[in-house]
């Protein structure tokens, strides 16, 4: 890219990325927040109207004269189907350039081999955009978040421990049944794009999303870019070793964080401990029905996810640590416990400007994390190659 396009690129970015920021913006005040001329302002925002990409409202409030003209994303700027595939189904949302969920369906999935896959997701997305009257060439691209370690930029998943896939270049195989562009990722650095993008991380340069629910995830962002690391395996979370002498996790090793928290070790603890509950919803009221046993479960769990999480914070620095996933609704009892136990293990000076946050349950936030994938390219800042 010539230096004057790829200037005019991230100028057009960082005005994209105010607007996104504030929901709506006055022309002036995309000027103070971006350093850019007013003359700039004018000229690029006239552009990315052109392009449909925002549009003006006069919902400002005025400031002694007329109401100022303010500038927000224009919502069917873009269209983008988000893909989160499950171990055992897969939800597929449509979304707009907000990732907002315009349609949505999930799905059981049929065999597991990648060709099998793709072809159901494709039809599936057809299904999608026809029941929404928008064709395919009118799609930015898809998004498809898994679990496993994934080569994002080469769309490979190397490994998926769920469908047993090796090496499957999966972008590849669903755009040629869709024709356009797919995006893949693991589903945590997904879910931490969206949150980067659209949620509690905007803005924010350097945090942790920590998930709990089937497995214990974790997604990095430092200095503004998730870290993958060099196989595309960083942030195994819950594979790291609490307790040597523990039960043996799925991944061979002992007593990984995941066999204190994740939800089927909470079930198989339960077990053990001689409860009778049926589902995690059920040992989790228990819990707060007051039962011994089930809170102390809650708890033990909270200790060993603060302790974990406390060495993160030992060695990121983050100044946020988002907690998402189905896992959140253990309440207080887990992460209440994990807040305390994180706060006598962290090295003081760096709990001092640390945020933490809980997040609500949100079925949604995985798909609209997938969709974040290729909506990401809209905001992303252009740099040379
Ligand atoms: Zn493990």
């Amino acid at each position: 890219m010539a230096q004057r396009q790829l200037l005019r690129a991230i100028n057009r970015a960082s005005i994209l990325n105010a607007i996104k920021a504030h929901g709506a913006i006055a022309r002036t005040d995309i000027a103070t927040f971006t350093g850019l001329s007013p003359a700039t302002v004018t000229g690029l925002t006239a552009e990315l109207i052109e392009d449909g990409l925002i549009l003006e409202k006069t919902e400002g409030e005025s400031r002694g004269g007329r109401r100022p003209i303010l500038l927000a994303l224009n919502p069917q700027g873009a269209a983008v189907v988000g893909i989160k595939l499950a171990e055992e189904h897969a939800t597929l949302a449509l979304t707009d350039i907000n990732a907002d969920i315009l349609a949505k369906h999930t799905i059981q999935l049929g065999p597991r081999d990648p060709r099998s896959i793709s072809l159901q997701l494709a039809s599936e997305t057809r299904d999608l955009l026809a029941e929404a009257a928008i064709k395919t060439n009118q799609l930015l691209g898809v998004g498809v978040g898994l679990s496993g370690i994934i080569d994002s930029q080469a769309g490979i998943c190397r490994v998926s421990p769920h469908n047993d896939w090796h090496d499957v270049p999966f972008a590849n195989l669903l755009a040629d049944e869709l024709g356009c562009i797919v995006t893949l990722d693991n589903n945590v650095n997904t879910l931490t794009l969206v949150e980067q993008l659209y949620g509690a991380g905007q803005q924010v340069r350097d945090f942790l999303v920590i998930t709990t629910g089937r497995g214990v995830g974790m997604g990095i962002v430092t200095n503004g870019a998730i870290y993958r690391g060099s196989t595309g395996g960083a942030g195994e979370f819950g594979h790291i070793v609490i307790d040597p002498d523990g039960f043996a996790c799925s991944c061979g090793n002992r007593g990984c964080l995941e066999t204190f928290v994740s939800e089927p070790w909470l079930m198989r603890r339960a077990e053990l401990n001689g409860l009778h509950v049926t589902s995690p919803d059920d040992l989790i009221a228990l819990a707060y029905a007051d039962h011994p046993i089930a809170r102390d479960m809650l708890m033990a769990a909270g200790r060993a996810l603060g302790q974990a999480t406390a060495n993160l914070v030992n060695l990121f620095n983050p100044s946020l640590i988002i907690i998402s996933g189905e896992g959140v609704r253990a309440g207080d009892l887990m992460f209440g416990t994990m807040r305390a136990t994180m706060a006598r293990h962290m090295f003081a000076p760096l709990a001092e400007k640390l945020d933490i946050r809980i997040e609500p349950l949100s079925e949604d936030i995985w798909a609209r994390g997938a969709a974040s994938l290729v909506l990401s390219t809209i905001f992303s800042m252009p740099t040379l190659h």
